[in-house]
């Protein structure tokens, strides 16, 4: 029987891979501490739990427009100056949105230039939809411009920026964005910005979203999600922000796949969009905490660059390589000796390191990092 040769290069998700190993070992009684997925372990806001579940009893449960609630659309367009409710489709998640992005954008052999290390989905997606990702290296976890630059052909039709960056927790300067941005102008090019760790930043170089920048907007696609800054992961509500011709595009795609986001989660992240905003900081300023015990624990062990947004390290195994293996086996040996898991860093196009999540409370995660500690 045939599979389609898209199919080959595909691999399953390596985060989502360990969240069922995870899962699993668990069950069969294993103490494991979690600091390779990505989910914030906080619990969504009463707020949002209530308006979810009055949703849901008062009969939200039918299909809904396409392209998302007009009340969420309309509210979420007032983050995006000049942009009304034609501006935004809400998304299973801000993967789904990816995903339709490049359904949209890609044919046979058209390339997207995604900077390397980068998160698991982006090139199987690319892949997905027919096109080739084109990886190029970043330099300390920061943007090089002239190799993307010089990585752009004429088959080129997008730049993807992910920033905060998972999986390094890099947040990009702004002068190497504004690189960016030229090369895409220069071009004709799509610039893609995934925002979702937009909520997460800690260092001195502040958050700096694309859409801050008028001259690109008309090639720009914004992607955010509801996910990691209100804690909604299983909710599975995002949006996709971008010019209207594209957001119909993206919608038509929609249609085709899933139509509507499930209907009484919407109306729970309509109830996330109100969380005050000192909460938000709160909740910033724990993380905060997180990152600098995982810092100063981390680098007892590691050689790493201190992550300025995300919740993710990703430090260098390279010194344990001779005593333990690759960076796979060695994911392999702290979670069997440990009972910790980590994402190796060869699943994110980057071999020789580890992922760890500090998206886990304190005592776990100094747990966990005391555990690595004593089985190294
Ligand atoms: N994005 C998160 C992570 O990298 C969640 C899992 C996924 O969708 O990949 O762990």
């Amino acid at each position: 029987m045939y599979i389609s040769d898209k199919f080959n290069n595909i691999l399953p998700s390596g985060t989502l891979k360990f969240t069922i190993l995870i899962q699993e070992l668990r069950a069969a009684g294993r103490d494991v501490i979690d600091l390779a997925v990505g989910e914030p372990d906080f619990a969504v806001d009463a707020d949002v739990a209530n308006a979810t579940t009055k949703a849901l009893t008062e009969g939200h449960t039918r299909y809904g427009p396409v392209a998302g609630l007009p009340l969420l659309r309309e509210k979420l367009a007032a983050e995006f100056e000049g942009y009304d409710p034609a501006n935004i489709l809400v998304t299973n998640g801000a993967k789904q949105g990816l995903f339709e992005i490049f359904q949209a954008i890609c044919d046979p052999g058209r390339e997207v230039i995604i900077p390397s290390p980068s998160w698991v989905s982006f090139q199987h997606q690319v892949r997905l939809a027919g096109g080739t990702p084109v990886m190029v290296d970043t330099i300390q976890h920061q943007l090089d411009p002239d190799a993307m630059a010089r990585a752009v052909t004429d088959r080129t039709v997008a730049i993807l920026i992910n920033s905060p960056n998972n999986p390094t927790g890099a947040v990009y300067e702004r002068s190497a964005l504004e690189r960016i941005i030229d090369i895409c102008r220069k071009n004709d090019l799509w610039l893609i910005s995934d925002e979702a760790y937009a909520a997460f930043v800690y260092g001195d170089t502040p958050f700096t979203s694309l859409f801050d920048f008028p001259e690109i907007r008309s090639q720009l696609i914004v992607v955010r999600s509801f996910s990691k800054t209100y804690g909604m992961t299983g909710f599975r509500v995002g949006y996709v922000a971008a010019a209207q011709e594209m957001i119909a595009r993206l919608t038509t795609v929609h249609g085709h796949l899933t139509g509507n986001v499930c209907t009484f989660a919407q109306h729970g992240a309509l109830a996330a969009i109100d969380t005050p905003l000192d909460a938000l900081e709160h909740r910033r300023r724990q993380f905060q905490k997180r990152r600098d015990l995982a810092v100063r624990m981390g680098g007892e062990l590691f050689d790493l660059t201190i992550p300025d947004g995300a919740f993710y390290l990703f430090p260098s195994v390279a010194c344990y390589q001779e005593r333990y293996g690759d960076d796979q086996a060695f994911a392999q040996y702290v979670l069997e000796t440990a009972n910790v898991a980590v994402v190796p860093g060869s699943f994110f196009g980057a071999p020789g390191h580890i992922r760890i999540s500090f998206a886990t409370g304190t005592e776990r995660l100094s747990e966990g990092l005391q555990r690595i500690k004593d089985v190294l």
